[in-house]
């Protein structure tokens, strides 16, 4: 075995170090909240870290499109100042979520307005990259790649070490460290470890989505300005019973040849899968019936390969019920919660996470005590996972039980689609929610309220033929 000593650092070096298991979205963000508390912030990941951004083997999911919402952006901005402008320098874009972004519910358009809900619109690939040159460029964090991560060593009560197999011949390393924090994804092997340990693994609540997506790229030719001549950068939809079919459209920064992008994913529960291919795309994309995205993937020029991701279900694993943990490891990101992707929280939720890792290690230093900090992650993590979880129990082909107050809180949900087509007031307080500004209290509020159990007839809605053709004339 290979020790910390092989590696340049002498074993009785004073100075301290967080290890971060996984260099993705969650291992940048704890890295970042690391690197101000330790002398040195070592990420460990399987591949080999592209320059820009570049698709890679870890990431599958990378290329698919993800929206980052409002309070993501925020907490980024937080974290990293100059990154909004960052990104628009890359050719992102920022936009009024109910201004510049339609959103769809049973076919019908919810009102729009400038609520001042801004959001970027720009590829994971590119947020990425632009996290990673930021994380990278601190003097006091490195990345080590190519390697396989094992389990950590524990002794006494804590993790006290880092160990990961490396090289053609597979050789093993070990590297101490202070802070072990596991941000390998979803497929992390913490649960494992901690019985090997001699703890308890969490228990994991799960939802079997059986989530599949189709997703393109398309070459985009100027904008879409739909309606009241309103640049749209985007089109989200809501999955009812009536319209079960997620389908996402986003504006993306050009590729590395200067092209503009638009990616569209269309998706399905349970079965409900479309094919991955240029057919397979649009047969949904008719089927869900948003106009710019039947537009686009008609009539667009095809950049690439149609990709295909799926995932059985949606997990959480509940560590903040665990009455022992070691000290000296802590587990962030999709790690811990693995959402169903169509409501796009899994970066902010990452964020977030990273801000509570900020506030333990300020108020009680390196030291984080684990409960701690697993309690306060499930306090980020709580209201989104009731969001993802509702929405899903809301489509009948999904499996599982349906409580009294979440069969209300659906009931009243189908009702607000109904009014916030032509109601301002509720579809900002809804984007609100879903943007991880407001609890989901907020729809409740009496001037929401009201109009949404007065039930007001909404607007004529265009039908989707309508629409389709209003989107061929403004598409310019
Ligand atoms: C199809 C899809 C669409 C999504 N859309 C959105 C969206 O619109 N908005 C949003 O906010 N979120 C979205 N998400 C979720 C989002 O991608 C994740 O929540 C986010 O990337 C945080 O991931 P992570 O860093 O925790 O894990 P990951 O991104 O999975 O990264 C794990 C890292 O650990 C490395 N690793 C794993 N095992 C090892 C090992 N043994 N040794 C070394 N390295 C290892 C991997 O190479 C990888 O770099 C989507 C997810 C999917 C699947």
């Amino acid at each position: 075995m290979t020790t910390h000593s092989s590696l340049g650092v002498s074993p009785t070096s004073t100075r301290t170090r967080a290890v971060v298991l996984g260099a993705s979205m969650a291992g940048l963000l704890a890295a970042r909240v690391l690197s101000d508390h330790f002398d040195e912030v070592v990420l460990l990941e399987r591949d080999a870290l592209p320059e820009g951004p570049l698709p890679r083997k870890g990431t599958p999911h990378a290329v698919h499109p993800h929206g980052l919402l409002a309070r993501g952006l925020q907490v980024l901005e937080t974290l990293f100042p100059g990154f909004t402008r960052s990104m628009q320098a890359r050719g992102g874009l920022v936009g009024d979520m109910t201004g510049d972004v339609a959103f769809d519910a049973n076919r019908e358009r919810f009102a729009a307005c400038h609520g001042g809900l801004q959001a970027l619109v720009a590829s994971r690939l590119a947020i990425e990259a632009e996290l990673r040159g930021r994380v990278l460029g601190r003097p006091n964090v490195r990345a080590i790649m190519r390697v396989a991560v094992l389990a950590p060593s524990h002794a006494g009560g804590r993790v006290v070490a880092a160990r990961w197999r490396a090289g053609p011949d597979g050789a093993e390393h070990e590297l101490a460290a202070d802070l072990v924090v596991d941000c390998s994804g979803r497929g992390s092997q913490a649960p494992r470890w901690l019985r090997e340990w001699g703890y308890d693994g969490p228990t994991e609540d799960r939802v079997e989505i059986g989530i599949s997506y189709t997703s393109a790229y398309f070459k985009r030719t100027g904008g879409l300005t739909l309606g009241a001549g309103i640049q749209k950068v985007g089109t989200f939809g809501a999955v009812t019973n009536a319209q079960p079919r997620p389908g996402v459209l986003l504006a993306q920064e050009p590729d590395a040849q200067g092209t503009p992008r638009w990616v569209t994913a269309v998706g399905g529960f349970r079965g409900d899968q479309p094919e991955a291919t240029l057919e397979g795309l649009r047969a949904h994309a008719r089927s869900i019936g948003a106009a710019e995205l039947q537009k686009v993937t008609h009539e667009g020029e095809l950049l690439g390969e149609v990709m295909r991701y799926h995932m059985p279900h949606s997990q959480r694993r509940r560590y903040e019920r665990l009455r022992r943990l070691p000290r000296g490891f802590l587990v962030m990101g999709d790690a811990i919660t693995s959402f169903n992707p169509i409501y796009g929280q899994g970066m902010t939720v990452a964020a977030c996470e990273a801000l509570a890792l900020q506030a333990e290690l300020t108020r009680g230093g390196r030291d984080v005590e684990p409960r701690r900090y697993f309690r306060a992650a499930s306090r980020v993590i709580d209201i989104p996972w009731q969001v993802a979880v509702g929405g899903d129990l809301s489509i009948d082909r999904v499996p599982g039980q349906r409580p009294l107050p979440v069969r209300i809180v659906n009931a009243y949900i189908g009702r607000l689609y109904r009014v916030a087509p032509s109601a301002p007031v509720v579809s900002l307080a809804f984007q609100r929610v879903v943007h991880m500004l407001d609890q989901p209290a907020a729809l409740f509020a009496p001037r929401v309220l009201w109009q949404v159990l007065a039930n007001r007839r909404p607007q004529p809605i265009a039908s989707a033929q309508e629409r389709v053709a209003s989107a061929r004339q403004s598409l310019t």
